[in-house]
């Protein structure tokens, strides 16, 4: 038998930190970036290495605390924190180490995808991630990962070669396509529900400046707009990804100031392929309406991963809704343009992400991630600094949710949702959900690792 571990002993087997209610740092330690969010954990144990990463789990096991895994901090429905249990906090756990010669990176498991992307882009190079920069490596990739490079380079999981994790019974393993093989499929869109990721191996691809920025129209042409995004985007050249968004323009820099604070809606491009051939590609966007603005310029990689951080700083009130669309119909449209024309705060947005092009050449059930075959991952979210008003983007995020999901595919990105409940989370994983159980079953049958979108062992 095993000794039972105290605090005192993981005290000290820890190179990293214990935070406790009492102690100075503890309201800072338990912020998470969405600021609706306010859980109140026993222990925040902040791991510096996978020794710490192991004393954490077995702690956490053998006390019987519920158990929450922080990476970025970032997930919408505060899913790296809890009440009343244990965090690990992976936060410091730095460094990305990049082989120029084999492009790839290996990532340690609290990284953000800035750290990611100043790392590759002095090789000229980078990997699939999302939109914000600050957003950790972490969440991002054991969901999925959907950003400016999916239709070119498919979701972060398909650059994803190999993961090191902590099991739940403490054991350390590396997988990948050949070593514990199932749960490298597992964790390729199964979340956090398999162990901790203490590091990640990517792909890189040789991308370094792309050209990209936003087009902006006149709300009042928001059905001409939808209409000739939904035929335009899935026959333009994978190179090019642009998601379609409603938005209340920044009253600032880099928007002239006749469009401040004007509701509008846009579409944010990023083109990844041969320069000489930018000209012909971006020629229908830039003659379709005209666009208010025309944004498109060429910058480094990562200035287009980062140019929204600054608009959303940790803290604000987040409220989300999400769904897969396979087909934007005139209907669907109409919905679209009298919800989205009722946008209510200036951080409020929806988005309509394509994850067409190369992420359909991977097959459904090659990773968990199951909906391969669809064209959009739409995403609603009520956003504002003030807690007054919360219930009113709550409102407007639930009412365009329910008017529209009569038009989506069934599921939705995991990384999209908050607290929605198992029968979404299996609508989501579709077929590849009794599979996942039975890994779950394999590698964490007593579903320590539950505060994620849920994936609960088999049972037989
Ligand atoms: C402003 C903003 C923009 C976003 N943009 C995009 C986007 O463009 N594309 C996109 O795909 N998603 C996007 N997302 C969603 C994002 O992918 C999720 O919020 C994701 O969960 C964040 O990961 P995190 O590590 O920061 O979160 P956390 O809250 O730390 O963790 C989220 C979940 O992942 C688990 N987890 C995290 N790290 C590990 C690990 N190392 N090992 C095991 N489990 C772990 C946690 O236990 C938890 O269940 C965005 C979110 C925000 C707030």
């Amino acid at each position: 038998m095993l000794k039972e571990l105290t605090i005192e002993d993981l005290r000290t087997s820890l190179r990293g930190q214990i935070i406790s209610r009492d102690d100075e740092g503890y309201e800072e330690a338990r912020q998470v970036y969405n600021g609706m969010i306010n859980k109140k954990p026993t222990l925040i144990v902040r791991c510096v290495d996978v020794a710490d990463v192991i004393s954490a789990v077995n702690y956490a096991r053998q006390s019987g605390l519920t158990l929450a895994v922080r990476g970025g901090g970032h997930n919408g429905g505060g899913l790296g924190i809890c009440d009343d249990g244990l965090v690990i906090d992976l936060s410091g756990m730095k460094g990305v180490r990049v082989d120029p010669a084999a492009r790839t990176a290996r990532v340690a498991g609290g990284c953000t995808w800035g750290e990611v992307d100043h790392a590759t882009h002095a090789f000229g190079l980078a990997t699939p991630s999302g939109i914000i920069s600050t957003t950790g490596v972490g969440g991002l990739t054991l969901g999925g990962g959907i950003g400016h490079l999916t239709r070119k380079c498919g979701l972060t999981i398909d650059s994803l070669l190999e993961v090191d994790m902590v099991l739940a019974d403490g054991r350390f393993v590396t997988a990948n396509e050949t070593e514990n093989s199932d749960l490298f499929w597992a964790v390729r869109g199964g979340g956090g529900n398999f162990g901790v990721v203490t590091s990640f191996q990517f792909k890189l691809h040789p991308i370094s400046t792309i050209i990209g920025g936003p087009t902006l129209w006149e709300l009042d042409q928001t059905e001409a707009v939808l209409t000739w995004y939904r035929d335009f985007i899935v026959q333009a050249p994978e190179d090019l990804n642009g998601f379609f968004a409603f938005l209340i323009v920044p009253p600032g820099p880099p928007f002239p100031e006749h469009l401040h604070l004007k509701k509008m809606c846009g579409c944010v491009w990023c083109y990844a392929g041969p320069a000489d051939q930018a000209e012909d590609v971006f020629a229908p966007i830039r003659d379709f309406g005209p666009p208010a603005l025309y944004g498109i310029q060429e910058m480094p990689h990562p200035a287009l991963q980062s140019a929204f951080d600054a608009l959303y700083p940790p803290g604000l009130q987040w409220y989300w809704r999400a769904d897969f669309v396979n087909e934007l119909s005139d209907e669907a449209i109409a919905q679209h343009v009298n919800h989205g024309s009722q946008i209510p705060t200036m951080h409020s947005t929806m988005h309509l992400y394509p994850i067409d092009g190369a992420t359909h050449r991977v097959g459904k059930d090659e990773t968990a991630f199951s909906y391969r075959d669809t064209i959009w991952a739409e995403v609603i979210v009520g956003v504002d600094p003030d807690p007054a008003n919360a219930e009113a983007i709550k409102k407007w995020t639930i009412d365009y949710w329910e008017a529209l999901h009569p038009y989506s595919a069934g599921g939705a990105y995991v990384n999209f949702m908050m607290d929605e409940g198992q029968e979404r989370v299996k609508a989501t994983y579709r077929d590849n959900y009794e599979r996942l159980a039975i890994i779950k079953q394999k590698y964490d049958p007593d579903n320590l690792f539950h505060v994620n979108q849920n994936i609960k062992p088999a049972t037989y």
